[in-house]
């Protein structure tokens, strides 16, 4: 194993972390959370949102660009005065006074990415840039949600936090996947010259209501695809694995990093492992047995297997995953048949 002997897990800094806002010693506001999600109207942001709105110590502003998110997965807190939502791209800089930062903007899904792939590097470079930036000002702590993705095609099996990867960087996903590791070089390059608290997680494949419907990742496609009678497009070979965790989960996972001590990189993820055949069949079982499984062309630099070894997550954090795939389907399913019903009805119309 492991390149990662010297990996720049869990420092400890020299320099202390910046002064925090006076506020934060005043008694009445002591308590109180001033938590900025960047990407909180995207899938997992949203989830995260509604769970931290439920302290009424937490205050949550939201800022999002809106490229794969949507207003509408905030609908239930637009106008609560505990919320605010602030269309910006942070790849502008953004004066804020807050507490915590979860830095979660970046499109997740490939066909988004690669749209314009310029933006997701400007996204993941600049944006974390000036996310620390305003972490630095303000004396925040900021969790960067990195992504499997840093260990490219692994030859490590299941990944573990000290692999460092094996990632094309001239490839057409590299503007994720590179994207990623200079944000975490970021993190960690502002934690040791400035002494910025950070954390880090690496997020494996995440499912679940909200999801855009056709995004074009595997299971978003395939319980779609179910759900409208069209078969589900399996993409050669069909035999790479991955690993996938339901959105709760996710969050748990993430609040947990936020709030415990260790840096990171933790790996946050269901290692529970699938090859996209087994996964075609099981959505086929649990939602229409009538559809046909069909093979397809892949795209270029297709991981070939993924699994997050979660031991340190479980050690740092007390953390690991609840939702099994079967039943995260289901619940998944549901959300899909009320999202193509409501979408069906306005056509209508
Ligand atoms: P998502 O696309 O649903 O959410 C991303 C959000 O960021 C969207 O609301 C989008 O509009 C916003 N955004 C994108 N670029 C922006 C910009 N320049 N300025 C402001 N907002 C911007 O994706 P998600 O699945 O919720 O992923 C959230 C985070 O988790 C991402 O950082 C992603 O890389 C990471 N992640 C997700 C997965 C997964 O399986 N979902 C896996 C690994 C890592
Ligand atoms: N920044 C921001 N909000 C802040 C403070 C900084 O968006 O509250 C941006 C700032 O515009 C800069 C980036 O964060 O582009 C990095 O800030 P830093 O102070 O580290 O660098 P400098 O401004 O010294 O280049
Ligand atoms: N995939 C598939 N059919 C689809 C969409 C994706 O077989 O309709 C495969 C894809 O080739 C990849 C896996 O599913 O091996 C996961 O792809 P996804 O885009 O969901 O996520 P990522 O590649 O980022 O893990």
């Amino acid at each position: 194993m492991a390149n990662g002997a010297q990996n720049g897990g869990n420092h400890v800094t020299k320099k202390p972390p910046p002064e925090p806002s006076p506020l934060r010693r005043a008694k009445f506001f002591k308590a109180n959370m001033r938590i900025l999600i960047t990407g909180g109207a995207g899938f997992i942001g949203s989830h995260l949102v509604d769970k931290l709105m439920e302290n009424e110590k937490n205050e949550v502003i939201v800022v999002d660009n809106y490229f794969t998110g949507s207003k509408d997965n905030l609908r239930h807190w637009i106008g609560h005065p505990r919320f605010e939502l602030i269309r910006h791209d942070v790849t502008e800089p953004l004066f804020v006074e807050v507490d915590r930062i979860y830095h979660l903007a970046c499109p997740a899904s490939p066909i988004f990415y690669k749209y314009n792939p310029v933006k997701t590097i400007k996204t993941n470079v600049i944006g974390t840039m000036n996310m620390l930036g305003l972490a630095k000002r303000v004396g925040a702590r900021i969790l960067l949600t990195s992504t499997s993705e840093v260990y490219g095609d692994p030859l490590e099996h299941p990944q573990m936090e000290t692999y460092w990867g094996n990632v094309n960087p001239i490839g057409v996903r590299s503007c994720y996947d590179e994207g990623k590791r200079v944000a975490e070089t970021l993190m960690f390059d502002y934690h040791r010259q400035h002494g910025i608290e950070i954390r880090i997680a690496r997020i494996f494949n995440t499912y679940g209501p909200r999801m855009n419907i056709d995004d074009g990742r595997v299971l978003s496609n395939f319980i779609a695809q179910a759900i409208r009678d069209e078969d589900l497009t399996v993409q050669l070979p069909g035999t790479q694995t991955r690993s996938f965790c339901y959105v709760s989960d996710m969050v748990d996972g993430l609040m947990r990093l936020m709030e415990g001590d260790n840096t990171g990189p933790i790996n946050i993820g269901n290692p529970g492992e699938f090859t996209m055949l087994e996964l075609a069949e099981t959505v086929k079982e649990l939602i229409n047995p009538r559809v046909k499984i069909v093979t397809m062309e892949n795209t270029p630099d297709d991981p070939r297997q993924r699994k997050p070894d979660i031991g340190k997550a479980k050690e740092e954090l007390g953390w690991e995953p609840k939702i099994k795939l079967r039943d995260g389907i289901r619940l998944m399913e549901e959300d899909f048949r009320k999202r193509l019903h409501f979408q069906e009805s306005v056509s209508l119309s």
